[in-house]
C-alpha cells in the first residue's frame, strides 16, 4: 500500500479500542480480516472495509477493486515501507556507503526514506511488485 503512495498504518498487536480509536482519529478506513472487529467498527460508524481471501494476492486485489487503488508503482508518491515516512530520490553518491557496492554499480536509481533513512532501489522486489500488478490490471485471476 506504501509503496502505491498510500499513507497506511499497520499493527498486527494492536487491540480492537486502540485500533478503532485510530482510525477515527486518522479519518482513515480500517482494513481488517477479523470479521468481529469489522461488525464493531460499522457499529461505531467507523468506515470500515472486510478484506476478502486468504493469501496475500486475493487480500490486495480484494482491496484494489474495492478502492480502486492506482496500480503503478511510482517511487515519487510513495511512502516507506518501513515506516511509512516521505520517500524522495537519491544520488548514487548519496548512498554510497549505505548500500552494498554491487547494488550500487547496478541500480542507477536510488530512494531514500526521509524519515527512517532506508535505501531503495528497483530490485528483487520491486520486479515482483510490478509483476503482481501487472496481472492484477490485466484482470488475471489471482485466486489460485
Ligand atoms: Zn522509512
Amino acid at each position: 500500500m506504501r509503496l502505491l503512495g498510500y499513507a497506511a498504518y499497520y499493527d498486527p498487536k494492536g487491540d480492537d479500542e486502540y485500533l478503532l480509536e485510530k482510525v477515527v482519529a486518522s479519518r482513515g478506513i480500517l482494513l481488517t480480516r477479523d470479521l468481529h472487529l469489522y461488525r464493531r467498527a460499522l457499529k461505531h460508524g467507523v468506515r470500515a472495509f472486510y478484506v476478502e481471501g486468504t493469501s496475500f494476492y486475493e487480500q490486495f486485489w480484494s482491496v484494489a477493486r474495492e478502492f480502486k487503488l492506482r496500480l503503478e508503482v511510482d517511487p515519487r508518491c510513495s511512502f516507506c515501507p518501513k515506516c511509512g515516512g516521505k520517500i524522495r530520490e537519491a544520488k548514487g553518491d548519496e548512498v554510497a556507503g549505505i548500500i552494498h557496492p554491487s547494488t550500487l554499480e547496478r541500480y542507477g536509481e536510488f530512494w531514500v526514506c526521509t524519515s527512517c533513512g532506508k535505501v531503495y532501489w528497483k530490485g528483487a522486489m520491486w520486479r515482483s511488485m510490478n509483476k503482481v500488478l501487472e496481472k492484477i490490471r490485466s484482470g488475471v485471476s489471482l485466486s489460485r
